[in-house]
């Protein structure tokens, strides 16, 4: 089973994903505004361009990705279990995970 990409994934909300997202205003930094997104489902604001690629993926997500690696899985057979878990990621974005959120995790 292949997937498209959904064109409109890049303007899903990263709270809630959902994709009924319009523009809606600007956030102004010091020298540049980006546009804002309206979620209209859950109703919270966000640039796609930068939250989008940090907020993408759920933390149980995150989660689930550093079991498979505590577990024994080497990062290509992670990421291919995760696939089929229906979670597109890269092993670069799960080696990205471990350096940042392993310690968090693996503390119980
Ligand atoms: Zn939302």
């Amino acid at each position: 089973m292949t997937r498209k990409r959904d064109p409109k994934a890049k303007f899903s909300c990263p709270y809630c994903r959902s994709s009924d997202t319009v523009w809606r205003g600007y956030r102004y930094n010091e020298k540049t505004k980006k546009r804002m997104r309206l979620c209209n489902s859950c109703g919270r604001k966000f640039t796609p361009d930068s939250m989008f690629f940090r907020m993408r993926f759920h933390p149980d997500e995150i989660k689930r990705a550093l079991e498979l690696r505590k577990k024994g899985f080497s990062l290509a057979e992670a990421r291919l279990r995760l696939q089929r878990e229906g979670v597109r990621v890269s092993r670069w974005t799960i080696s990205l995970w471990e350096k940042r959120y392993g310690k968090k995790f693996s503390q119980k």
